[in-house]
């Protein structure tokens, strides 16, 4: 009796490991197996270039999400500009580019070394000091004074927002005039200007000959022209590819054209600095 318990006690344990094992290898086969951890894809567009290399060295953790404002997010994609600022200047770039034939800012901006509007900031009620420094030079004329004030009168009747007042002196002058001769190269007169990073412009210095470059001496009606010529580059203006236009670099035009006066209006009403 106690072998026959024995033997149905032995039995029962068999089947119980045999069920066992049983379950344990059903079990094994129906767990998945695990999956190789790979890194979270990031939600930045990867535009890095891929190399061989790239596939054997391991990539730096995921950043965690941007916590910036708006302002700073967008500045990461406009070089640093504020949202408003980048708005601002993609307006700017649309006028400049819808003005295309009516001014001739487009020409200028594209021949610019730094695609920079260059102008004087607020300055129709505290005018721009002027300072014509007294010709000592062969062939100074007195009434070449009186050309430079003729040629700023004509500029001044155009409505540019510019004022200019010819009663400044040598030492707080921001624009000058000077007198030579004549220039080596093909030109009557210079105008070098200074900018800060923001386009204003800060200085002038004018550069008129009393010769032109075959030596022939120039009269007050050439100096009205070449004056005319170089103020529109004290406000601002470059050369028009249109010989038509005053501002053109080679021409003979002695007076302002329509062309010359919109692109002059049209840079006082855009907002100075690089358009890039
Ligand atoms: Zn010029």
């Amino acid at each position: 009796m106690l072998e026959r318990r024995l033997t149905a006690l032995i039995a029962a344990s068999i089947t119980l490991m045999a069920l066992a094992i049983l379950w344990n290898v059903f079990m094994r086969h129906r767990v998945p197996v695990a999956a190789p951890v790979r890194p979270p894809v990031s939600a930045v567009p990867d535009t890095a270039t891929h190399t061989a290399s790239d596939t054997a060295t391991p990539r730096p953790p995921p950043q965690p999400p941007a916590t910036t404002t708006t302002s700073q997010g967008v500045g990461a994609d406009t070089g640093g500009l504020s949202y408003m600022d980048a708005l601002a200047r993609s307006e700017t770039r649309r006028r400049v580019r819808a003005s295309a034939g009516v001014t001739y800012l487009n020409e200028i901006v594209a021949a610019s070394q730094d695609s920079m509007l260059h102008r004087w900031d607020n300055r129709g009620r505290n005018p721009v000091r002027v300072y014509v420094t007294p010709g000592t030079v062969a062939n100074f004329q007195p009434g070449f004074v009186d050309a430079i004030r003729g040629a700023f009168a004509e500029w001044g009747s155009t409505g540019v927002p510019v004022r200019f007042d010819l009663g400044g002196d040598s030492t707080n002058a921001e624009v000058t005039f000077r007198w030579r001769i004549q220039f080596e190269i093909e030109r009557t007169g210079q105008t070098d200007l200074e900018w800060d990073q923001d386009g204003h412009i800060l200085r002038a210095t004018v550069t008129i000959a009393t010769f032109d470059p075959k030596g022939r001496p120039l009269g007050v009606d050439d100096v009205r022209a070449v004056a005319l010529h170089e103020i529109g580059h004290v406000i601002g203006l470059d050369h028009s590819p249109d010989s038509t236009d005053l501002m053109y670099a080679k021409g003979t035009i002695r007076r302002l054209s329509d062309r010359d006066v919109r692109t002059a209006l049209l840079l006082y009403q855009l907002t100075p600095g690089s358009l890039r």
